[in-house]
């Protein structure tokens, strides 16, 4: 992420829907570049060909950039003191934090525990699209869990049925408001990196155990909701 013009990323988004193929594509899809990891992206397996100190970068850029939108979009627009989730940040494999009844992470995933109140991600995720798509993998999958910790602070009647879609459109309004805030900033190909997240980490894809992700059309949809209309236009 880096330059930032307006509404661009919407532009190439809703462009680069076509060029998704199915929901189960692995990240990248047929229309990536060659893969640069040395093993399968879903086979959980160590990915060895991604820079980790650049990777983590991006992550501490992510987590500052939702982080701060959301403490000033709380405490002006919600009108409440803003109480971040904690970043129980990077695990591999089952070694992450427990997480209510679960004495295991899951493997290959990224979660927002409503129990501990933190988010958490599994760093063999973050490398496979990170080396596969590019760097807005981080930021989305990052915003994405933090919307689900904004949804746990919103009124339950305020949380979508869709809670998944509403997870993305809140996302994408932290990402847009916060390259608006100057938080971070987009650069060119950040839009299509978007695209391929979200069609790479639609139903089927082990991203999450849960089955209601939607499939690509629609998470693309309800990001550039978000990236559109802001936080209101998702909830
Ligand atoms: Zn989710």
């Amino acid at each position: 992420m880096a330059m930032r013009t307006a509404l661009g990323w919407l532009t190439i988004v809703l462009t680069a829907t076509a060029c998704t193929t199915t929901a189960t594509d692995p990240p990248g899809g047929s229309t990536a570049e060659p893969s640069r990891t040395t093993q399968p992206a879903q086979t959980g397996g160590t990915v060895g060909a991604v820079d980790r100190e650049a990777m983590k970068d991006d992550e501490r850029t992510a987590v500052s950039a939702v982080d701060t939108f959301w403490r000033r979009y709380t405490t002006e627009q919600f009108g409440q003191p803003y109480q971040p989730p904690r970043v129980a940040g990077a695990y591999t494999g089952t070694n992450g934090p427990p997480c209510g009844g679960e004495p295991e992470s899951v493997p290959f995933n990224a979660v927002y525990c409503r129990p501990g109140d933190f988010v958490a991600w599994d760093e063999n995720l973050m490398a496979a699209g990170y080396s596969q798509i590019g760097d807005a993998w981080i930021y989305l999958i990052i915003a994405h869990e933090w919307g689900h910790a904004i949804q746990a602070r919103l009124r339950s009647d305020r949380v979508s049925v869709a809670a998944e879609l509403q997870a993305d459109c809140l996302a994408g309004a932290a990402l847009q408001g916060a390259a608006d805030d100057g938080l971070i900033a987009v650069e060119p190909g950040d839009s299509e990196e978007i695209a391929k997240t979200l069609a790479a980490v639609a139903d089927d894809y082990p991203w999450t155990n849960e089955s209601d992700h939607g499939n690509a059309e629609q998470r693309i949809s309800a990001f550039d909701t978000g990236v559109a209309g802001g936080v209101e236009a998702c909830i």
